[in-house]
């Protein structure tokens, strides 16, 4: 079968509704309500620190795990109380545990043993499919310990889309192998989504896995979704502090808000009046805001204008493709800006004066209330 065609027979399926899901252990509140659509086809992240409940929802989902309360719905049905077995869905976890005694075809086609409609020559077919899909055609006949670590991982993904799932759940899959495969697979792992065209469910607690993959997001934090998007959307438009700091480098300002309304709010920063992105709602006791490095331009000294403030170089690391920058200001808070040395002209020294410009785009004010949500574990809540 030529690649793509499995995808096209699976499009249809894979709507996933979740209302209300909770979970807890022993009185502790793992998963604390959570509401989430995702769409048929959408490579869809839960990203957070360990702990948030990221593996519980998704074990919920593959029914691992019952439900404390709330609704899991397939493709509109009803399945919080299935077993796994009778769900359109599929796992694979950061072990692949592939039984070593056997080559990479039975391993594969161990899941479809079971199938007793299909016959050895439909078996046999699907299984060369699901192996074409990964790559390892030429491999079949190989033990797992013949493999490397990202091979076998791919052994695992095969065993999964063999059986055809409407939804694949995939337990930090990547987690196991080292960081230079690991970025490798993610680029591997996003154009087979996109190939086969089912549902992947991906758990991981790596910001930048989460977003070079990922349609959309979201993230976890104490057993809620603190913010869902678009990966551009979470991090550039972070709404708390959990999330701009959880999301890569972020520099958090002590500000005070002038009065005003959105979409954008004054703020005071130190000496200086800053214009700033507002957050949803206008909360007006917001005491931070965020400014990603990349967008902390540097300066000549001694300009002014909308959102400059006088700066002296305080640190310089040059990272090869970028330079990073410490910039002390008046009122002696530091602020971290990112370069590229694509001209070589940002041969900046320590001690240098220059003119920090903060975009009035990329400076947002974080919403002060929603950080403050009840603890979601150990029963206090
Ligand atoms: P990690 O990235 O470390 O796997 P996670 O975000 O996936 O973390 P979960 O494994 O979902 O987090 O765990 C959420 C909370 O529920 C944690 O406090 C964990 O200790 C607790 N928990 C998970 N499974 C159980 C269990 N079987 N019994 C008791 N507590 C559990």
């Amino acid at each position: 079968m030529p690649r793509g065609e499995t995808g096209s027979q699976r499009t249809s399926g894979g709507a996933i509704s979740i209302v209300g899901l909770r979970k807890e252990f022993d009185g502790a509140t793992a998963v604390d309500g959570i509401d989430l659509e995702i769409e048929p086809g959408e490579f869809f992240t839960l990203l957070g620190p360990s702990g948030c409940g990221k593996t519980t929802t998704l074990r919920m989902l593959g029914g691992f795990e019952q439900p404390t309360d709330g609704h899991i719905f397939l493709d509109g049905v009803d399945v919080a109380q299935s077993p796994p077995h009778k769900r359109p869905v599929n796992t694979v976890f950061q072990s692949y545990a592939l039984f070593p005694h056997l080559d990479v075809h039975k391993n594969v086609a161990y899941g479809l043993r079971w199938r007793k409609d299909l016959d050895k020559r439909t078996r046999d077919a699907r299984v060369a499919q699901a192996l074409e899909l990964v790559r390892l055609t030429e491999y079949a006949q190989r033990r797992p310990h013949q493999m490397s670590g990202g091979q076998q991982q791919r052994v695992a993904l095969a065993r999964a889309l063999v059986l055809e799932p409407s939804v694949l759940l995939l337990d930090e899959p990547l987690g196991a192998l080292d960081a230079k495969l690991r970025i490798s697979l993610r680029a591997e792992l996003a154009s087979l989504q996109r190939e086969v065209g089912i549902t992947f469910v991906f758990v991981t607690h790596d910001q930048e896995e989460a977003l070079e993959m990922s349609a959309r997001l979201a993230v976890m934090d104490r057993g809620r979704i603190v913010q869902l998007g678009t990966p551009q959307e979470v991090y550039q438009e972070p709404l708390t502090e959990f999330v701009a700091d959880f999301l890569g480098v972020a520099n958090l300002l002590d500000i005070e808000c002038l009065p005003g309304s959105a979409p954008t709010r004054t703020v005071r920063y130190g000496d200086f009046t800053l214009e700033a992105q507002a957050p949803v709602g206008g909360d007006s006791t917001a005491r931070r805001a965020v400014i990603r490095p990349e967008c902390v331009e540097v300066q000549e000294p001694g300009l002014t204008g909308a959102n400059r403030i006088p700066g002296m170089v305080d640190g310089v690391v040059f990272l090869g493709s970028t330079t990073q920058l410490a910039i002390r200001l008046p009122h002696g808070a530091v602020l971290q800006s990112l370069v590229t040395n694509s001209s070589g002209r940002h041969s900046l020294a320590t001690g240098q004066p220059v003119t920090v410009h903060l975009p009035s785009q990329s400076l947002r004010v974080l919403a002060a209330s929603m950080d403050h949500a009840p603890a979601a574990l150990a029963g206090d809540g």
